[in-house]
């Protein structure tokens, strides 16, 4: 994978992998969130220099979740089993799930669950006083 050119798929394969936002990627390549998204859109070239820094991470990365996989599961399970859903972060916890819905975005840990509802409560709030 490291000798192969890095084009802006694999970009964004590495962020979607991680769970990270752009501006998460750029904090880690020293760059800006507006520039890493033109280059997944294609709109600046990938520079030599940029290509390197991003193969380095890119390799400590994954060599940093090969050593730390691990599966924790509610339930038995079997031998062998194919997970076709999308890992996702908790938005609260940043812990890594496999949710039951799709539309998930909170795990279930009372903790979490308790801050989304303020926050939820507060972008309520937010919301009704800007249209009055
Ligand atoms: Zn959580």
């Amino acid at each position: 994978m490291g000798r192969k050119a890095v084009t802006p798929t694999r970009i964004r394969q590495l962020r979607d992998a991680q769970g990270w936002s752009a501006y998460e990627l750029a904090c880690k390549l020293n760059c800006t969130r507006s520039y890493i998204k033109s280059l997944e859109g294609g709109s600046l070239p990938i520079t030599h220099r940029f290509a390197m820094r991003f193969v380095a991470l890119e390799r400590q990365t994954y060599a940093e979740a090969a050593r730390h996989k691990q599966i924790k599961s509610l339930y038995p399970l079997p031998r062998e089993l194919k997970i076709l859903a999308r890992p996702r972060r908790c938005r609260i916890c940043r812990e890594w799930f496999i949710f039951p819905h799709p539309q998930q975005r909170v795990c279930t840990d009372p903790q979490c669950c308790a801050t989304a509802r303020q926050l939820r409560a507060k972008r309520a709030r937010r919301s009704r006083k800007v249209t009055q």
